[in-house]
Protein backbone atom coordinates (compact mmCIF):
# COMPACT_ATOMS: atom_id res chain seq x y z
CA UNK A 1 0.00 0.00 0.00
CA UNK A 2 1.65 3.22 -0.98
CA UNK A 3 -0.09 6.19 0.69
CA UNK A 4 2.86 8.90 0.49
CA UNK A 5 2.16 11.97 0.34
CA UNK A 6 3.37 13.90 -3.01
CA UNK A 7 2.38 17.12 -4.02
CA UNK A 8 1.47 18.55 -7.16
CA UNK A 9 -0.33 21.73 -8.43
CA UNK A 10 -3.83 21.36 -9.77
CA UNK A 11 -2.36 22.69 -13.11
CA UNK A 12 0.17 20.03 -13.08
CA UNK A 13 -2.33 17.08 -12.93
CA UNK A 14 -5.06 15.75 -15.29
CA UNK A 15 -9.20 16.00 -14.61
CA UNK A 16 -10.84 13.05 -14.11
CA UNK A 17 -12.68 13.04 -17.20
CA UNK A 18 -12.84 9.29 -18.36
CA UNK A 19 -16.94 7.55 -17.61
CA UNK A 20 -14.56 4.56 -16.15
CA UNK A 21 -11.79 4.91 -12.77
CA UNK A 22 -10.10 3.27 -10.55
CA UNK A 23 -10.55 5.08 -6.83
CA UNK A 24 -8.21 4.32 -3.99
CA UNK A 25 -9.96 4.71 -0.75
CA UNK A 26 -8.18 6.90 1.44
CA UNK A 27 -10.21 6.55 4.70
CA UNK A 28 -13.13 5.02 6.01
CA UNK A 29 -15.14 7.33 8.99
CA UNK A 30 -18.23 6.48 10.96
CA UNK A 31 -20.52 9.14 10.86
CA UNK A 32 -23.83 8.36 12.66
CA UNK A 33 -25.36 3.96 13.17
CA UNK A 34 -24.95 2.61 9.60
CA UNK A 35 -23.40 5.81 8.38
CA UNK A 36 -19.91 5.84 7.03
CA UNK A 37 -17.74 8.02 4.65
CA UNK A 38 -15.61 6.44 2.06
CA UNK A 39 -13.35 9.01 0.92
CA UNK A 40 -11.07 8.05 -2.55
CA UNK A 41 -7.94 9.36 -4.61
CA UNK A 42 -7.64 8.58 -7.79
CA UNK A 43 -4.77 5.85 -8.88
CA UNK A 44 -3.73 8.08 -11.58
CA UNK A 45 -3.51 11.24 -9.76
CA UNK A 46 -6.18 12.84 -11.70
CA UNK A 47 -8.40 15.95 -9.77
CA UNK A 48 -11.99 15.39 -9.59
CA UNK A 49 -14.11 16.97 -11.79
CA UNK A 50 -18.08 17.06 -10.79
CA UNK A 51 -21.13 18.77 -10.40
CA UNK A 52 -21.98 19.61 -6.13
CA UNK A 53 -24.77 16.83 -6.38
CA UNK A 54 -23.70 14.50 -8.85
CA UNK A 55 -23.39 10.78 -8.18
CA UNK A 56 -21.21 7.74 -9.50
CA UNK A 57 -21.96 4.11 -9.44
CA UNK A 58 -18.94 1.54 -7.75
CA UNK A 59 -18.66 -1.69 -8.45
CA UNK A 60 -18.32 -3.96 -5.43
CA UNK A 61 -16.73 -6.80 -5.75
CA UNK A 62 -19.39 -8.75 -3.29
CA UNK A 63 -19.35 -12.24 -5.06
CA UNK A 64 -18.95 -14.19 -8.32
CA UNK A 65 -20.85 -11.28 -10.04
CA UNK A 66 -19.76 -7.53 -8.49
CA UNK A 67 -22.42 -5.31 -6.79
CA UNK A 68 -23.18 -2.09 -8.71
CA UNK A 69 -24.55 0.74 -5.80
CA UNK A 70 -24.96 4.39 -7.05
CA UNK A 71 -23.92 7.03 -4.56
CA UNK A 72 -23.69 10.52 -4.40
CA UNK A 73 -20.67 12.31 -4.09
CA UNK A 74 -20.84 14.17 -0.32
CA UNK A 75 -17.78 15.71 -1.16
CA UNK A 76 -16.99 19.30 -2.95
CA UNK A 77 -15.53 19.90 -5.92
CA UNK A 78 -13.81 23.03 -4.60
CA UNK A 79 -11.61 20.17 -2.71
CA UNK A 80 -10.75 18.34 -6.04
CA UNK A 81 -7.47 15.99 -5.29
CA UNK A 82 -10.77 13.36 -3.56
CA UNK A 83 -14.44 12.43 -3.70
CA UNK A 84 -15.99 10.98 -0.67
CA UNK A 85 -19.58 9.08 -0.71
CA UNK A 86 -21.13 9.29 2.81
CA UNK A 87 -23.44 5.60 3.15
CA UNK A 88 -26.11 4.38 4.89
CA UNK A 89 -26.46 0.59 5.61
CA UNK A 90 -30.16 -0.42 4.61
CA UNK A 91 -31.22 -3.83 6.57
CA UNK A 92 -30.37 -6.80 4.61
CA UNK A 93 -27.96 -4.55 3.05
CA UNK A 94 -25.49 -6.45 0.35
CA UNK A 95 -23.34 -3.93 -1.13
CA UNK A 96 -23.26 -1.19 1.37
CA UNK A 97 -22.44 -4.27 4.05
CA UNK A 98 -19.46 -5.41 1.80
CA UNK A 99 -17.99 -1.90 1.75
CA UNK A 100 -18.54 -1.62 5.53
CA UNK A 101 -16.90 -4.46 6.43
CA UNK A 102 -14.33 -4.98 3.36
CA UNK A 103 -13.31 -1.31 1.81
CA UNK A 104 -9.98 -0.58 3.72
CA UNK A 105 -7.43 2.32 2.81
CA UNK A 106 -5.63 1.78 -0.05
CA UNK A 107 -8.07 -0.87 -1.82
CA UNK A 108 -8.82 -0.09 -5.10
CA UNK A 109 -12.42 -0.12 -6.53
CA UNK A 110 -14.16 0.65 -9.77
CA UNK A 111 -16.21 3.86 -10.44
CA UNK A 112 -18.57 5.06 -12.99
CA UNK A 113 -19.66 8.70 -13.69
CA UNK A 114 -20.35 11.26 -12.38
CA UNK A 115 -23.65 11.90 -13.90
CA UNK A 116 -26.86 13.82 -12.57
CA UNK A 117 -29.09 16.65 -12.72
CA UNK A 118 -29.62 17.29 -9.11
CA UNK A 119 -27.33 20.51 -8.41
CA UNK A 120 -27.86 23.90 -7.87
CA UNK A 121 -25.48 24.57 -10.80
CA UNK A 122 -28.35 22.98 -12.98
CA UNK A 123 -30.88 24.71 -11.70
CA UNK A 124 -29.79 27.73 -9.70
CA UNK A 125 -32.22 30.06 -8.14
CA UNK A 126 -32.04 33.45 -5.61
CA UNK A 127 -32.29 31.74 -2.18
CA UNK A 128 -32.86 27.66 -1.29
CA UNK A 129 -34.18 25.33 0.64
CA UNK A 130 -32.50 22.03 1.02
CA UNK A 131 -34.75 19.25 2.80
CA UNK A 132 -33.64 15.84 3.22
CA UNK A 133 -34.08 12.57 5.00
CA UNK A 134 -31.67 10.16 5.94
CA UNK A 135 -28.81 9.66 3.75
CA UNK A 136 -30.94 11.84 1.19
CA UNK A 137 -28.55 14.58 2.79
CA UNK A 138 -25.71 13.65 0.86
CA UNK A 139 -26.54 15.92 -2.38
CA UNK A 140 -27.54 19.13 -0.10
CA UNK A 141 -24.33 18.52 1.59
CA UNK A 142 -22.02 18.76 -1.62
CA UNK A 143 -24.12 21.44 -2.66
CA UNK A 144 -23.39 23.46 1.02
CA UNK A 145 -19.86 22.80 1.27
CA UNK A 146 -19.55 23.66 -2.21
CA UNK A 147 -21.21 27.24 -1.55
CA UNK A 148 -18.93 27.52 1.97
CA UNK A 149 -16.11 27.34 0.16
CA UNK A 150 -17.03 29.39 -3.15
CA UNK A 151 -19.72 31.47 -2.25
CA UNK A 152 -20.08 31.93 1.77
CA UNK A 153 -23.17 34.12 1.85
CA UNK A 154 -25.36 31.84 -0.01
CA UNK A 155 -29.02 32.04 1.52
CA UNK A 156 -29.95 28.32 2.30
CA UNK A 157 -32.71 27.36 5.06
CA UNK A 158 -31.11 23.12 5.50
CA UNK A 159 -33.91 21.62 7.20
CA UNK A 160 -32.88 17.98 7.75
CA UNK A 161 -35.47 14.76 8.84
CA UNK A 162 -33.91 11.91 11.17
CA UNK A 163 -34.73 9.52 13.13
CA UNK A 164 -33.31 10.60 16.30
CA UNK A 165 -30.81 13.17 17.42
CA UNK A 166 -28.01 10.74 17.21
CA UNK A 167 -28.74 9.61 13.48
CA UNK A 168 -28.08 13.51 12.11
CA UNK A 169 -25.29 12.67 9.63
CA UNK A 170 -22.93 15.63 9.08
CA UNK A 171 -24.42 17.66 12.14
CA UNK A 172 -21.18 19.09 13.67
CA UNK A 173 -19.98 20.33 10.55
CA UNK A 174 -23.21 21.80 9.60
CA UNK A 175 -23.28 23.77 12.37
CA UNK A 176 -19.48 24.82 12.26
CA UNK A 177 -20.67 26.13 8.35
CA UNK A 178 -23.73 28.34 9.82
CA UNK A 179 -20.92 30.14 12.25
CA UNK A 180 -19.03 31.70 8.49
CA UNK A 181 -22.36 31.76 6.53
CA UNK A 182 -24.87 34.14 7.91
CA UNK A 183 -27.65 33.15 5.96
CA UNK A 184 -27.05 29.21 6.36
CA UNK A 185 -30.24 28.46 8.63
CA UNK A 186 -30.17 24.80 10.15
CA UNK A 187 -33.08 23.30 11.22
CA UNK A 188 -33.30 19.65 12.65
CA UNK A 189 -36.36 17.51 12.71
CA UNK A 190 -36.41 13.84 14.53
CA UNK A 191 -38.73 11.15 14.76
CA UNK A 192 -38.16 10.46 18.64
CA UNK A 193 -35.45 11.32 21.56
CA UNK A 194 -33.85 8.82 23.70
CA UNK A 195 -34.10 9.26 27.20
CA UNK A 196 -30.63 10.52 27.76
CA UNK A 197 -31.20 12.95 24.33
CA UNK A 198 -30.65 16.48 24.84
CA UNK A 199 -33.01 17.82 22.61
CA UNK A 200 -35.00 20.95 22.30
CA UNK A 201 -35.80 21.05 18.49
CA UNK A 202 -38.82 19.89 16.56
CA UNK A 203 -40.00 16.40 17.00
CA UNK A 204 -42.78 14.26 14.52
CA UNK A 205 -43.14 13.86 10.75
CA UNK A 206 -42.30 16.94 8.06
CA UNK A 207 -45.69 18.81 7.43
CA UNK A 208 -46.39 22.27 6.52
CA UNK A 209 -46.53 24.16 9.90
CA UNK A 210 -42.29 22.73 10.26
CA UNK A 211 -41.64 23.57 7.09
CA UNK A 212 -43.00 27.22 7.44
CA UNK A 213 -41.77 27.52 10.58
CA UNK A 214 -37.92 27.19 9.77
CA UNK A 215 -38.28 28.68 6.52
CA UNK A 216 -41.23 31.09 6.76
CA UNK A 217 -40.37 32.26 3.05
CA UNK A 218 -40.32 28.81 1.82
CA UNK A 219 -42.76 29.92 -1.37
CA UNK A 220 -40.12 31.95 -2.48
CA UNK A 221 -37.39 29.52 -2.70
CA UNK A 222 -35.54 27.12 -5.13
CA UNK A 223 -36.55 23.71 -3.33
CA UNK A 224 -33.92 20.93 -3.52
CA UNK A 225 -35.76 17.71 -1.90
CA UNK A 226 -34.20 13.94 -1.24
CA UNK A 227 -34.94 11.37 1.05
CA UNK A 228 -37.26 8.19 1.04
CA UNK A 229 -40.25 8.18 -0.82
CA UNK A 230 -42.72 9.11 1.00
CA UNK A 231 -41.11 11.46 2.45
CA UNK A 232 -40.80 13.39 -1.30
CA UNK A 233 -44.28 12.58 -2.10
CA UNK A 234 -45.72 14.63 1.63
CA UNK A 235 -43.21 17.45 0.44
CA UNK A 236 -44.44 17.72 -3.39
CA UNK A 237 -47.92 16.99 -2.18
CA UNK A 238 -47.86 19.71 0.28
CA UNK A 239 -46.18 22.22 -1.92
CA UNK A 240 -48.66 21.43 -4.70
CA UNK A 241 -51.48 21.85 -2.36
CA UNK A 242 -49.81 25.52 -1.78
CA UNK A 243 -49.70 26.65 -5.59
CA UNK A 244 -46.00 26.34 -5.29
CA UNK A 245 -44.18 27.09 -8.35
CA UNK A 246 -43.38 23.32 -9.20
CA UNK A 247 -40.54 24.51 -11.50
CA UNK A 248 -38.62 25.57 -8.57
CA UNK A 249 -38.77 21.45 -7.19
CA UNK A 250 -36.42 19.32 -7.91
CA UNK A 251 -35.87 16.09 -6.17
CA UNK A 252 -34.00 13.25 -6.46
CA UNK A 253 -34.63 9.66 -5.90
CA UNK A 254 -32.29 7.17 -3.91
CA UNK A 255 -34.61 4.18 -5.24
CA UNK A 256 -32.70 1.19 -5.91
CA UNK A 257 -32.20 -0.58 -9.28
CA UNK A 258 -34.85 -3.57 -7.94
CA UNK A 259 -37.82 -0.75 -8.62
CA UNK A 260 -36.65 1.10 -11.72
CA UNK A 261 -37.94 3.90 -13.17
CA UNK A 262 -40.63 2.73 -16.17
CA UNK A 263 -38.69 3.98 -19.31
CA UNK A 264 -40.79 5.81 -21.96
CA UNK A 265 -42.29 3.40 -24.24
CA UNK A 266 -40.35 2.97 -27.45
CA UNK A 267 -42.08 5.03 -29.89
CA UNK A 268 -43.52 3.02 -32.45
CA UNK A 269 -42.75 4.95 -35.70
CA UNK A 270 -39.62 3.66 -35.44
CA UNK A 271 -39.62 0.46 -33.98
CA UNK A 272 -36.16 -1.77 -33.78
CA UNK A 273 -36.00 -3.80 -37.35
CA UNK A 274 -36.01 -7.48 -36.78
CA UNK A 275 -32.55 -9.49 -37.48
CA UNK A 276 -30.23 -6.55 -36.71
CA UNK A 277 -26.85 -7.63 -36.24
CA UNK A 278 -24.85 -5.78 -33.11
CA UNK A 279 -20.76 -5.83 -33.85
CA UNK A 280 -18.95 -5.28 -30.20
CA UNK A 281 -16.24 -4.20 -31.29
CA UNK A 282 -13.30 -4.50 -28.37
CA UNK A 283 -14.72 -8.13 -27.85
CA UNK A 284 -14.81 -8.83 -31.30
CA UNK A 285 -17.99 -10.61 -31.34
CA UNK A 286 -21.11 -10.51 -33.54
CA UNK A 287 -24.35 -10.71 -31.74
CA UNK A 288 -28.16 -11.27 -33.73
CA UNK A 289 -30.73 -8.80 -31.55
CA UNK A 290 -34.46 -9.34 -31.37
CA UNK A 291 -37.12 -7.01 -31.94
CA UNK A 292 -37.35 -4.77 -28.78
CA UNK A 293 -34.19 -6.29 -27.14
CA UNK A 294 -32.05 -3.67 -26.05
CA UNK A 295 -27.66 -3.61 -26.53
CA UNK A 296 -27.36 -4.72 -22.94
CA UNK A 297 -29.42 -7.80 -23.19
CA UNK A 298 -27.84 -8.79 -26.82
CA UNK A 299 -24.37 -7.88 -25.19
CA UNK A 300 -25.20 -10.50 -22.07
CA UNK A 301 -26.60 -13.39 -24.57
CA UNK A 302 -23.48 -12.43 -26.63
CA UNK A 303 -21.50 -12.97 -23.55
CA UNK A 304 -20.46 -9.20 -23.77
CA UNK A 305 -19.75 -7.57 -20.68
CA UNK A 306 -20.86 -4.07 -20.81
CA UNK A 307 -21.36 -2.61 -16.52
CA UNK A 308 -24.81 -1.76 -15.88
CA UNK A 309 -26.65 -0.72 -12.35
CA UNK A 310 -30.05 1.07 -12.60
CA UNK A 311 -30.98 -0.67 -15.90
CA UNK A 312 -33.54 2.78 -16.04
CA UNK A 313 -31.15 4.65 -17.93
CA UNK A 314 -30.65 7.18 -14.78
CA UNK A 315 -27.53 6.29 -13.51
CA UNK A 316 -25.21 6.19 -17.12
CA UNK A 317 -23.23 3.29 -15.84
CA UNK A 318 -23.61 1.56 -19.30
CA UNK A 319 -22.23 4.38 -21.41
CA UNK A 320 -20.97 2.99 -24.08
CA UNK A 321 -19.85 4.76 -27.88
CA UNK A 322 -21.84 3.57 -31.02
CA UNK A 323 -19.48 3.24 -33.75
CA UNK A 324 -21.79 2.91 -36.68
CA UNK A 325 -25.68 2.54 -37.31
CA UNK A 326 -28.98 4.13 -35.74
CA UNK A 327 -30.47 3.06 -32.49
CA UNK A 328 -34.10 4.46 -30.65
CA UNK A 329 -32.59 5.19 -27.03
CA UNK A 330 -35.26 6.71 -24.28
CA UNK A 331 -33.41 7.43 -21.62
CA UNK A 332 -34.30 9.31 -17.54
CA UNK A 333 -31.71 11.58 -17.55
CA UNK A 334 -28.25 9.70 -17.59
CA UNK A 335 -26.76 10.88 -20.48
CA UNK A 336 -25.72 14.47 -21.35
CA UNK A 337 -26.55 15.66 -24.49
CA UNK A 338 -23.14 16.70 -25.15
CA UNK A 339 -22.09 13.40 -25.09
CA UNK A 340 -24.84 11.68 -27.14
CA UNK A 341 -23.72 14.06 -29.97
CA UNK A 342 -20.11 13.04 -29.21
CA UNK A 343 -21.55 9.40 -30.41
CA UNK A 344 -22.24 7.71 -26.43
CA UNK A 345 -25.59 5.66 -25.52
CA UNK A 346 -26.90 3.96 -23.06
CA UNK A 347 -26.77 0.06 -23.85
CA UNK A 348 -29.65 -0.35 -21.48
CA UNK A 349 -31.76 1.33 -22.91
CA UNK A 350 -30.66 1.58 -26.57
CA UNK A 351 -32.97 -0.46 -29.05
CA UNK A 352 -31.33 -0.70 -32.50
CA UNK A 353 -32.73 0.35 -35.30
CA UNK A 354 -30.25 -0.64 -37.86
CA UNK A 355 -27.17 -2.93 -37.84
CA UNK A 356 -24.89 -1.25 -35.12
CA UNK A 357 -21.16 -1.15 -33.90
CA UNK A 358 -20.38 -0.81 -30.35
CA UNK A 359 -17.39 0.05 -28.57
CA UNK A 360 -17.17 -2.58 -25.76
C1 LIG B 1 -28.92 8.60 -7.69
C2 LIG B 1 -28.73 7.79 -6.42
C3 LIG B 1 -27.92 8.29 -5.41
C4 LIG B 1 -27.76 7.57 -4.22
N1 LIG B 1 -26.96 8.09 -3.24
C5 LIG B 1 -26.83 7.42 -2.06
C6 LIG B 1 -26.04 7.98 -1.00
O1 LIG B 1 -25.43 9.06 -1.13
N2 LIG B 1 -25.94 7.28 0.17
C7 LIG B 1 -26.61 6.06 0.33
O2 LIG B 1 -26.49 5.48 1.42
N3 LIG B 1 -27.36 5.54 -0.65
C8 LIG B 1 -27.48 6.17 -1.84
N4 LIG B 1 -28.24 5.62 -2.85
C9 LIG B 1 -28.87 4.31 -2.61
C10 LIG B 1 -27.86 3.20 -2.96
O3 LIG B 1 -27.61 3.18 -4.36
C11 LIG B 1 -28.37 1.81 -2.62
O4 LIG B 1 -29.63 1.58 -3.19
C12 LIG B 1 -28.51 1.62 -1.12
O5 LIG B 1 -27.29 1.96 -0.49
C13 LIG B 1 -28.86 0.16 -0.81
O6 LIG B 1 -27.81 -0.67 -1.24
P1 LIG B 1 -27.35 -1.84 -0.28
O7 LIG B 1 -26.29 -2.59 -0.98
O8 LIG B 1 -27.02 -1.28 1.07
O9 LIG B 1 -28.65 -2.70 -0.07
P2 LIG B 1 -29.26 -3.86 -1.03
O10 LIG B 1 -28.52 -5.10 -0.75
O11 LIG B 1 -29.35 -3.35 -2.45
O12 LIG B 1 -30.70 -3.92 -0.42
C14 LIG B 1 -30.96 -4.32 0.95
C15 LIG B 1 -32.40 -4.03 1.32
O13 LIG B 1 -32.61 -2.60 1.40
C16 LIG B 1 -33.61 -2.19 0.49
N5 LIG B 1 -33.11 -0.94 -0.09
C17 LIG B 1 -32.19 -0.84 -1.06
N6 LIG B 1 -31.96 0.45 -1.35
C18 LIG B 1 -32.73 1.17 -0.54
C19 LIG B 1 -32.94 2.55 -0.38
N7 LIG B 1 -32.29 3.47 -1.13
N8 LIG B 1 -33.82 2.95 0.59
C20 LIG B 1 -34.47 2.05 1.33
N9 LIG B 1 -34.33 0.72 1.20
C21 LIG B 1 -33.48 0.28 0.28
C22 LIG B 1 -33.71 -3.29 -0.56
O14 LIG B 1 -34.99 -3.34 -1.15
C23 LIG B 1 -33.40 -4.53 0.27
O15 LIG B 1 -34.53 -4.97 0.95
C24 LIG B 1 -28.40 6.32 -4.06
C25 LIG B 1 -29.19 5.81 -5.08
C26 LIG B 1 -29.35 6.52 -6.26
C27 LIG B 1 -30.20 5.94 -7.36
Amino acid sequence: MNMAVSFQHLDQMQPWNDRLHLLECLSATPEAPDVMTFTFRSDRENWFRYLPGQFVTLELPTGPEPAMRTYTLSSSPSRPFSVAVTVKAQKDSVGTRWMFENLKPGMRIRAYGPVGDFSHVRHPGEKYLFLSAGSGITPMMSMTRYMADTAPLSDITFINCSRSPSDIIFRSELEYLARFMPSLDLGFIVEQCGRTDLWSGLKGRIDKAKIALLAHDFMERTIFCCGPEVFMESVRSMLEAHGFDMSRYHQESFLPAEAPTPLAEVSDDAPAEEGTTIRFSMAGKDAACASGQTILQAARAAGVRIGAACESGLCGTCRVMKLSGEVEMSHNGGILDDEIDEGYILACCSRPKTDVEIEA
